[in-house]
């Protein structure tokens, strides 16, 4: 297994890096990654996913493009309204980077079908805005023990969480949130969303994708990033495992 000359320049400035380089760029080829809700987060996450030769994306969305969208989702442009947003991301990916397999699976995610939409994945990047669908997500991805990235943003805010809740000590999604599935929903449509934020937060899912897959840096599953972008603030709390969180508590092994 070895990268080819047409690799070698593409990810030049990768391999470059000590903690990614040829090892890191070639685990990036080997790796599949299912990222859910091709929106204002996965737009980013899917163009730097593609960019980095992810070898092949898993890409789950059952809406079309709106109109609306195209303010963050920079993925799409005008002739792409209407059409599936499956669809029109895959030929995103064909322009950037022919090299990366898309699997489209045009569906909504829900309880009952998560676990075969994310079979496969190495990891989960979750960037959709419904909190039954997170929590969906969330435990379909524990129960595969895959590392889930967990992006969010509204208005001028974002959070950023990597999950991997079987393990010793770190949480897993519903450790974060309890699992009261009568909360609130407030969605960008009626809050609003700075298009630059949801830029800021797929980015930062995209590179802890990177990190998950490559293993650089610190690890940053069992902390929090809050991005307050009114204040010009970045923000790390460290999120603790709940004992008696009925979806991981007591899991030792
Ligand atoms: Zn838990």
């Amino acid at each position: 297994m070895t990268l080819s000359d047409a690799e070698l320049e593409r990810y030049a400035r990768h391999i470059v890096l000590r903690e990614v380089g040829g090892a890191g760029q070639m685990k990036l080829r080997a790796a599949r990654v299912a990222v859910v809700g091709a929106g204002g987060i996965g737009s980013p996450a899917i163009q730097y996913l593609a960019a980095a030769g992810v070898g092949e994306l898993i890409l789950i969305d059952d809406d079309r493009v709106d109109l609306s969208n195209l303010q963050r989702q920079t993925i799409f442009g005008g002739d792409d309204v209407g059409t599936p947003k499956v669809a029109a991301a895959a030929a995103a990916v064909m322009r950037l980077n022919p090299a990366v397999r898309v699997t489209r699976r045009s569906a909504r995610l829900d309880a009952g079908n998560a676990a075969d939409l994310i079979a496969g994945a190495d990891v989960v990047l979750d960037g959709t805005d419904s909190f039954t669908v997170r929590l969906a997500v969330a435990d379909a991805a524990l129960t595969a023990r895959v590392p889930l990235v967990s992006a969010a943003v509204a208005q001028f805010e974002g959070q950023l969480a990597v999950f991997r809740g079987w393990e010793p000590g770190k949480p897993c999604y519903r450790c974060f949130v309890g699992d009261d599935p009568d909360r609130p929903e407030t969605s960008c449509a009626e809050a609003g969303v700075l298009g630059a934020m949801a830029g800021v937060m797929g980015t930062l899912a995209a590179l802890e994708v990177l990190r998950a897959i490559t293993g650089f840096g610190e690890d940053s599953a069992g902390k929090l990033l809050l991005v307050d972008a009114l204040a010009f603030r970045f923000r790390t709390i460290g999120l603790p495992k709940d004992p008696g969180c009925p979806e991981c508590g007591g899991a030792a092994d």
